[in-house]
């Protein structure tokens, strides 16, 4: 593990240089995630609001940002990958005292109709494992609170747990999701790492890993590093709503656990969350301020919920609902 960490914090360096619109300010990297502004206080409605129109995730709550689909298109462009394009990039944040703000889906500026974007099962162009969807794990950035004084964790077992627990929801579907391994490969569309080769199509799914708040910034603009816990990034066979890879960053500016002990994230919760969006789920529920205190009410809660709630590994109702009704006729091999 020493020798991983070695290694991440040599090849951190060769991916700032990779990045062009670095910021030269590193006073984001101080410590303030000491404090226990994370610690949510919410209220829980286990029912959806009968008169329907509570969900104010995903597409309706959806921005179109240019600047960000042109920033990220340049970098696909000069990593040399072709074909695909930047979707959408989904944005988990922390409600923190004084400042609700839920999670943005952030669409390319071509993107007004706002259409799912879906896998096609046995993709030849991704390179599909049959009908299974694959994830790689990019092992040297898969360690947690590598920039604080909190014990540092290898996140990489953590998130195949919640790759399992979508997996685990396939009964009558024939999706499995399957974990690959491919040494000595960077699984993303947007960093360079290294003398890593880029390939987004190592796997359907990259999951990245934990990346310095300051990247956050550079790419999602500035304070994203203050707020977002993580992102996961969709993009699309170029002129097409057909996924063609997802990867998934997250933010180590925030103060991880393995456990969700208050005035931490929990890394599995998070994990969870992103993956969803990596099967394709957009946000869900409604998050609203219900009185003077700043209480919040979130209903129904589930995964998808826009902002991390506090721990939660489990998938609730809608959470299950929005697989069966994407994946419960996916074709089995
Ligand atoms: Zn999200």
């Amino acid at each position: 593990m020493l020798t991983k960490l070695t290694l991440k914090h040599t090849l951190l360096y060769t991916l700032f240089l990779s990045l062009l619109f670095m910021s030269c300010d590193n006073s984001a990297l101080t410590d303030d995630h000491q404090d226990n502004r994370f610690v949510p206080y919410f209220t829980e409605s286990g029912e959806m609001n009968k008169r329907g129109h509570t969900h104010t995730g995903g597409t309706e709550q959806g921005i179109i940002n240019e600047q960000l689909a042109e920033l990220i298109n340049g970098k696909i462009s000069e990593l040399g990958i072709t074909g695909i394009e930047f979707a959408k990039a989904e944005t988990f944040t922390a409600i923190q005292d004084g400042n609700f703000q839920t999670g943005q889906t952030i669409f390319a500026n071509d993107r007004v109709k706002q259409l799912p974007f879906e896998w096609v099962p046995g993709d030849a162009r991704r390179l599909a494992d049959g009908n299974n969807l694959t994830y790689l794990v990019f092992e040297p950035l898969a360690f947690a609170n590598t920039g604080n004084p909190l014990p540092v964790i290898d996140a990489e077992p953590i998130f195949d747990t919640a790759f399992s627990t979508w997996n685990n929801l396939k009964k009558n579907s024939g999706l499995a999701i399957v974990k690959r391994e491919v040494p000595g490969v960077f699984p993303s569309a947007i960093l360079g790492f290294g003398s890593f080769i880029n390939d987004p199509f190592a796997a359907d799914i990259g999951s990245i890993g934990f990346l310095p708040g300051s990247i956050f910034d550079a790419i999602l603009g500035p304070g994203a590093s203050g707020g977002v816990l993580g992102v996961a990034f969709t993009f699309t066979f170029a002129g097409t709503d057909e996924t063609a890879h997802v990867e998934i960053w997250y933010n180590d500016e925030f103060p991880w656990s393995d456990d969700g002990t208050p005035g931490t994230i929990d890394i599995e919760s998070v994990a969870l969350h992103e993956n969803g969006h990596a099967l394709g789920f957009d946000h869900f529920g409604r998050i609203a301020i219900v009185n003077a205190n700043g209480r919040l009410n979130v209903a129904p809660r589930a995964v998808m919920n826009a902002a991390y709630l506090g721990p939660l590994r489990e998938l609730r109702g809608t959470d299950k609902a929005s697989f069966n009704q994407r994946y419960g006729s996916w074709p089995k091999d």
